[in-house]
């Protein structure tokens, strides 16, 4: 089983997420042009089953432009993710502790904006919707 960790970041105003497993920055290789989709990545805390998801996404945005291939696959006790291009992975993790990295999430990226007040220029509906308890 691996462990997940997600790490908040606003930078340039912008709401970012660092991805570590099992203690290491997740190892993208020499694949420069994918990030973290965030809402899916949310999403993915909340549903259940096994469903395409770009964990990931292109730098534009656009996650079919990006050549990504990868699904989600979650029950009540496991959450695995299967990656099949650019790069090949999969990683398993336990479902509660993904949950409650994204919690740890959440509550990291509320200190920032509310305690610290660091600049956001995302959308405050979108920020109101990371923010959702799960
Ligand atoms: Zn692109």
């Amino acid at each position: 089983m691996n462990t997940i960790a997600f790490i908040p970041s606003i930078i340039g105003g912008l709401i970012g997420l660092d991805i570590f497993i099992d203690d290491k920055p997740i190892d993208l290789g020499k694949v420069t042009h994918i990030l973290p989709d965030l809402g899916c990545i949310h999403y993915s805390v909340e549903r259940l089953g096994k469903y395409d998801c770009p964990i990931y996404t292109c730098s534009c945005g656009d996650a079919g432009c990006g050549g990504i291939e990868m699904q989600v696959l979650a029950n009540t006790s496991t959450i695995a993710w299967k990656m099949s291009a650019p790069l090949q992975f999969f990683y398993l993790f336990d479902y509660e502790q993904y949950a409650d990295a994204f919690e740890t999430y959440q509550k990291g990226l509320r200190h920032l904006l509310e305690v610290r007040r660091v600049k956001c220029t995302e959308r405050p509906e979108y920020v109101r919707r990371l923010l959702e308890p799960l």
